[in-house]
């Protein structure tokens, strides 16, 4: 069964990982797409597969940490396709692993810039055209990191605790309008981002596994399918939600 028939989608870090995968599954459900990444090979490579797919995708090439070219993006998909029914706000940077007392504030700002802000900056702009329509669902991408401490990675613990913040401040707000806001807090999940991650700091990935009561890693599919029902009207009295994806971890 099509899940989102005749839903337009917006996807941003589109262009890899977790968000390619979930644009890829959307449009296989109906959606019709539009990717936003800073990354234009990246971000045509997934509309192309969509389009390959027999899918209907464009890219708008977008830094989220920018409110001029948020808004901008958020203009585009309605001049496009006339409305924004989903917004799956997932660009995120992990940058190096490090402890809290070295992290460089150049470092520090960054990630907040792009992980925390940006999420921001998508509510701001996205909210808005939903309230013209009458509705629609968000979902952000958090992290186990945004609801536990994260060993080596201070900034970007405190920009997915962040991204809980405003998911849930978003989700009280505008659940009488018909907006539902959840978040999606994956554990290590195999993408570009944790290869990058295992590149710098190889020990990462068998503590990674030991550490996680499932013995493995997630995998990228895992986490769309968790989008796809925070997304699908499947999921219509859940708002505010923390969806964990993380094979038991913050169960511990
Ligand atoms: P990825 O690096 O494979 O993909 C991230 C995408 O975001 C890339 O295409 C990149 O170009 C884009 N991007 C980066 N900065 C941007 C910006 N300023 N504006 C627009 N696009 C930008 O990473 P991924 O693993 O697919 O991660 C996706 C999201 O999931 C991130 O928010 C990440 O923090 C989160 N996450 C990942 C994991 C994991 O283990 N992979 C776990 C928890 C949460």
């Amino acid at each position: 069964m099509q899940q989102l028939n005749g839903k337009i989608a917006l996807i941003t870090g589109g262009g890899s990982g977790i968000g390619r995968e979930t644009a890829v599954l959307f449009a296989q459900h109906g959606a019709t797409i539009a990717i936003a990444d800073l990354d234009p090979d990246g971000g045509q490579e997934t509309v192309q597969m969509i389009r390959d797919a027999g899918g209907t995708a464009v890219f708008i090439q977008t830094d989220v940490s920018q409110a001029a070219q948020v808004e901008n993006m958020v203009n585009v998909v309605v001049a496009e396709y006339g409305r924004l029914d989903i917004a799956f706000n997932n660009a995120g940077i992990e940058g190096a692993p490090v402890r809290t007392i070295d992290v460089t504030e150049a470092e520090f700002d960054q990630i907040m810039a792009v992980n925390a802000k940006g999420v921001w900056l998508c509510l701001k702009y996205e909210i808005p055209q939903m309230l013209l329509q009458g509705g629609g669902t968000i979902i952000n991408t958090a992290s186990v990191a945004g609801l536990i401490g994260a060993h080596s990675m201070p900034a970007y613990a405190a920009s997915k605790h962040a991204v809980v913040g405003l998911t849930r401040t978003a989700a009280v707000e505008y659940a009488r309008k018909g907006i539902r806001v959840n978040a999606v807090c994956p554990a290590i999940i195999r993408t570009p981002m944790v290869e990058r991650a295992i590149a710098q700091l190889p020990k990462l990935e068998q503590g990674a596994i030991m550490n996680n009561p499932s013995r493995r890693l997630g995998d990228p599919h895992e986490v769309a399918q968790a989008v796809l029902w925070l997304a699908s009207d499947a999921s219509s009295f859940t708002t505010g939600a923390t969806l964990t994806v993380d094979g038991g971890l913050t169960a511990q």
